[in-house]
């Protein structure tokens, strides 16, 4: 649920800017740090470059309408700016800022060498044609110009933007650029354009091998595998619908799945190949014969073991997360959950995983398809997939270790803020954790680096 869409009831309950979130989570992970060098914080929480565009398109009926972009690097210690390009009607220069954000965290968590990046367009794919949306692509890469390269700031997919929004990224770069190879200046390309096998699977596949890494690594949801799981996915996009596959696949059962339209139910469990193939021709899960229909709100509350949401940001909040039934969140999608949800279901024992270890694996597979573009070369789909899984297991192994240490270190010592005061983060959950490790990471590049001139 992004603010112009959460209603006044959420609104009333509950901030969601996402720029404030970015700002408490961060302000709360850094509390637990030991000697932390506070004049870094405001180097880790401003974005180090942020680009508004705005370009006319020609639209098919001769008309000529105004597009707003935006892009963001939000941190470039550990390389290149890396992150995604939405398209949608409601994005906002702060959700792009927030989204930049949570790159940077996810490329230190993942050990990967790239920094935090983010951009897009407001506009609404279903009511552009594919010429449009060529058009609209090539423009705003035209209006970016030298500021994406690869060496600089490397696009990806992210919502309502594909592998052809990808190729048409490549090919204007490349028309800019003549004479050289500029395959990795885009990852998430068609596999015969020097895509690498496994990036559209990729962070669907990371979500289930952070979560099968997890169960089996502690006891915190009293079950140890996704065999046997009830789960329920909302979004049925690139993430939401081959995280329902590969979940299936691994002996879930998916009992629930929604996109923007609405929700579907079968509590023996859906089948998965015929609702995508049910997407395909009607282009929503609405409707599946023998399943129930159900609101996007109801969804989310269904009782299951596992809730992956796999959408928008906001979308557990103060107004819901009460009701949440899982045991266990596993958040495919980029901020679904608001700081006070995540209170509420801290102290209700539903574990979660957070966003920035769960779909960490789009990037840790467009950083081995910009490395097999700078080779010219193409792996095998069961080595990237292999080098996925170690990359994820260890990203999970060190956030189970570090909130194991940080709990045992605040368990009997409430955090208290500099001036002695009692401050309002809530113990230590799985999100800080991963926070944490991921600001030590930085910290310390930041620190070798040392800060210039
Ligand atoms: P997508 O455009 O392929 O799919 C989005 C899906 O969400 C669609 O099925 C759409 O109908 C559905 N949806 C939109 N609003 C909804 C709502 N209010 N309720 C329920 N469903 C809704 O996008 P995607 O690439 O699958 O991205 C989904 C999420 O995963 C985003 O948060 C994105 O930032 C995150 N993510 C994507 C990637 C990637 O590689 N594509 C990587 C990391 C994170």
């Amino acid at each position: 649920m992004t603010n112009s869409d959460a209603g006044v009831d959420v609104v009333d309950l509950e901030d969601l800017d996402l720029s404030r979130t970015s700002m408490q989570r961060l302000q709360c992970a850094t509390r637990l740090l030991d000697g932390f060098h506070r004049g870094l914080f405001g180097f880790l929480h401003a974005p180090k470059r942020t680009i508004c565009v705005s370009f006319p398109v020609e639209m098919d009926d001769g008309s000529v309408q105004v597009f707003e972009g935006f892009r963001v690097v939000h941190n470039r210690v550990l390389g290149p700016g890396k992150g995604g390009i939405r398209y949608h009607a409601d994005l906002t220069v702060d959700e792009v800022k927030f989204l930049a954000a949570e790159m940077t965290w996810k490329c230190a968590l993942v050990h990967i060498p790239f920094g935090g990046a983010k951009g897009g367009v407001v506009c609404d794919t279903k009511l552009l044609s594919e010429d449009e949306q060529r058009r609209i692509t090539r423009r705003y890469i035209t209006e970016l110009g030298d500021n994406i390269g690869p060496h600089s700031d490397i696009p990806a997919p992210d919502m309502y933007t594909n592998a052809q929004t990808m190729a048409w990224i490549y090919d204007t770069y490349d028309v800019m650029h003549p004479r050289r190879n500029n395959r990795p200046v885009v990852t998430g390309k068609p596999v015969e354009l020097g895509g690498s096998l496994g990036r559209r699977e990729a962070t669907a596949r990371g979500a289930l091998y952070a979560t099968q890494r997890f169960l089996e690594q502690t006891t915190l949801c009293g079950f140890q595998s996704v065999t046997g799981a009830r789960v329920v996915v909302q979004g049925f996009g690139n993430v939401g619908a081959i995280a329902a596959q590969l979940f299936n696949e691994a002996g879930a059962v998916v009992v629930g799945v929604s996109d923007s339209q609405g929700g579907i139910y079968d509590e023996r469990g859906l089948d998965i190949e015929a609702v995508i193939a049910y997407k395909q021709i009607h282009r929503t899960v609405v409707g599946v014969p023998d399943t129930m229909s159900v609101t996007n709100e109801d969804l989310l509350e269904l009782d299951c073991d596992i809730l992956i949401p796999a959408a928008q940001s906001n979308q557990i909040h103060k107004g819901n997360a009460a009701r949440i039934k899982a045991k266990l969140v596993v958040e495919a999608a980029n901020g679904p959950t608001t700081p006070g949800a995540d209170e509420i279901l801290f102290n209700n024992d539903v574990c979660l995983l957070p966003d920035i270890l769960v779909n960490a694996g789009g990037v840790v597979v467009s950083y081995y398809e910009w490395v097999q573009n700078f080779e010219n070369e193409q792996w095998e789909l069961d080595v990237v997939n292999r080098k996925l899984q170690h990359k994820i297991d260890k990203a999970v192994d060190r956030v189970v270790d570090r909130w194991g240490s940080l709990s045992a270190a605040t368990q009997h010592e409430p955090l208290v803020e500099s001036d002695g005061e009692p401050c309002h983060c809530m113990p230590v959950d799985l999100r800080t954790a991963a926070l944490v490790v991921s600001i030590e990471h930085l910290v310390k590049v930041t620190l070798a680096r040392g800060i210039w001139p």
